[in-house]
């Protein structure tokens, strides 16, 4: 325990840390990592319900699992990528393991350990978890002073399949691919994928070689940007013996700069980029194909992370005719497939919904603040990362469109921040909270629908916190304005309310 923390604040039965991390996914582990080297005094603890860690990287077992951002970013700032830039889930986990053993985490992260309740205690200035032990059933107790909520955003048990007429009388297997089983044989099957995202992209020409065939059935297109699996820089640097260290900020730096540059370009000259992108699938495609009926969204690019399809690996696929697409809605399921609203039979042996996620808020925790059961929908983000009326606590939600890990490493500086000024300033609470001026705009969205359509978002807008009218209470999702504005982010705004729990006020009568 911190030796500035003023209070003996484990309830009896309970172990206490000043930190109480939720999740060891990519932002569990780095949150670690960042508080490790920047609070030094402060204990920590990791709570993981799953076996292992990896979160995304562990959960999802489908074929061909693997990265659609490049590890020189998806991969953290502390610690080099040197593989391939799209990486398999197994080369992240591996990554992720090593960061563990090098930085001594093992002995920090309890797996099995599924935190189910939340309460915070303004009297002692305290959050109290009840956390289950997945394996024996039992209950134990944590208490902490800051509550680190690294558990994603959506439910690691159970991925989202819309139902349709007909389901149940499908002869074959229907199987959504975030509870793929690792055994299962498809070989010499008809493969029916339903979705046109990331994982349908990565799961079509994963299976096409061992399949009879792979349809994927998708209603609207999706944009992929097809291209060598290698980056031109980094093996120059190598080439020149350049230090891992340097290969890995440089690179990162040079695909961060283009990503600007995309971004811009979406706003500015969407045309332009649609035709590139375009272009780029029909080069795999050849001059026949129907690449404005399959791969030409209405939206305009960079409503999503742009899906790097290594290799064109895809487009391959669809090239060699082991691969199909088809662009059209479902009407019904029938014994042997799929009726489209064209009433045409896609015949299949095993239909895959790559049909997306449920958003999981707070990681299915029951939360309550001094009593009362929290309404997360009803409070304000601060930056995308405190909520208005919730104390002593950060949200990871990482980036949409740039890697995830770019946002949780800048949280974690931010996070320390916020726990050092406090130490400073001998508060133990600090509870972002509303001005009147803040409450004078209806409130807006988490995310911005027009700039984001991830169905997973649209579809629970409403369970999500709300942005406010102007700064702090906005969360822009925008790596390049958010690398200045979030380390330049005032500790003594009036939004931050800060307070001292009971026991130290008593203690210092
Ligand atoms: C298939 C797939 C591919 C993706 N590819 C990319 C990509 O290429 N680039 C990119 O930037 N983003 C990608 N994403 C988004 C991705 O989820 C994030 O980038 C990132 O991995 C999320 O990391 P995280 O640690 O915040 O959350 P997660 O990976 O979701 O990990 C959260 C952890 O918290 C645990 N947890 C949850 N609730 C509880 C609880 N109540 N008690 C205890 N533990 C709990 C979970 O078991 C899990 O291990 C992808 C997502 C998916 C699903």
């Amino acid at each position: 325990m911190s030796a500035a923390t003023p209070l003996n604040s484990a309830r009896e039965g309970a172990e206490h840390f000043d930190v109480l991390i939720v999740g060891a996914g990519i932002s569990g582990v780095g949150g670690a990592v960042h508080l490790q080297q920047q609070c030094p005094d402060k204990s920590f603890v990791l709570l993981e319900t799953q076996a292992s860690f990896g979160g995304t990287w562990l959960t999802h077992k489908y074929p061909g699992i693997r990265s659609d951002s490049d590890l020189y970013t998806f991969g953290y700032r502390f610690k080099p990528w040197s593989g391939k830039p799209i990486a398999t889930a197994e080369a992240i986990r591996d990554y992720m393991g090593e960061v563990i053993e090098e930085r001594g985490l093992a002995s920090h992260i309890r797996y099995h350990h599924t935190v189910n309740t939340a309460r915070w205690d303004s009297e002692a200035a305290l959050w109290t978890l009840e956390v289950r032990n997945a394996v024996d059933g039992s209950v134990k107790v944590f208490t902490g002073r800051f509550l680190w909520m690294c558990q994603g955003y959506y439910r690691h048990s159970k991925g989202y399949t819309p139902q349709w007429p007909g389901m149940d009388t499908f002869k074959g297997d229907i199987v959504h691919p975030q509870e793929w089983q690792e055994d299962y044989d498809y070989t010499g099957k008809r493969v029916l994928v339903i979705g046109s995202g990331a994982t349908a992209a990565t799961v079509v020409p994963a299976m096409a070689d061992k399949a009879a065939h792979v349809t994927m059935l998708q209603r609207s297109p999706t944009y992929f940007a097809p291209g060598e699996n290698r980056n031109e820089l980094a093996d120059s640097l190598r080439e020149l013996d350049i230090p891992e260290e340097w290969v890995h900020e440089i690179v990162r730096r040079r695909i961060l700069k283009d990503g600007q540059e995309i971004a811009r370009r979406s706003f500015e000259e969407p045309e332009g980029l649609k035709a590139e992108l375009l272009g780029a699938a029909r080069a795999y495609l050849g001059p026949d194909y129907e690449v404005e009926k399959h791969f030409t969204p209405s939206y305009r690019p960079w409503r999503q992370r742009l899906a790097f399809i290594p290799d064109g690996d895809l487009f391959k696929g669809i090239a060699e005719g082991k691969a199909s697409v088809v662009t059209d809605e479902i009407d019904c399921f029938v014994e042997n497939g799929v009726k489209t609203r064209s009433g045409e039979i896609l015949e299949a042996d095993l239909i895959l919904t790559a049909t997306g996620f449920n958003l999981c808020i707070l990681g299915d925790i029951d939360f309550t603040i001094d009593g009362t059961p929290l309404r997360f929908e009803d409070s304000y983000t601060w930056l995308g990362m405190l909520y208005s009326g919730v104390p002593n606590m950060c949200w990871v939600f990482g980036y949409l469109r740039t890697s995830w890990t770019m946002r949780s490493d800048l949280i974690g500086d931010f996070v320390c921040r916020l726990l050092k000024h406090m130490d400073e300033t001998g508060v133990q609470i600090v509870t972002p909270t509303l001005r009147e001026e803040d409450k004078a705009a209806p409130p807006a969205p988490f995310v911005n629908p027009e700039n984001f359509n991830a169905g997973y978002l649209l579809r629970s807008m409403d369970q999500l916190p709300k942005q406010g009218p102007s700064l702090p209470w906005q969360f822009p999702q925008d790596y390049y304005r958010e690398r200045e504005l979030i380390p330049a982010a005032k500790l003594d705004d009036a939004t931050l309310v800060y307070g001292t729990a009971k026991a130290v006020q008593t203690a210092t009568k």
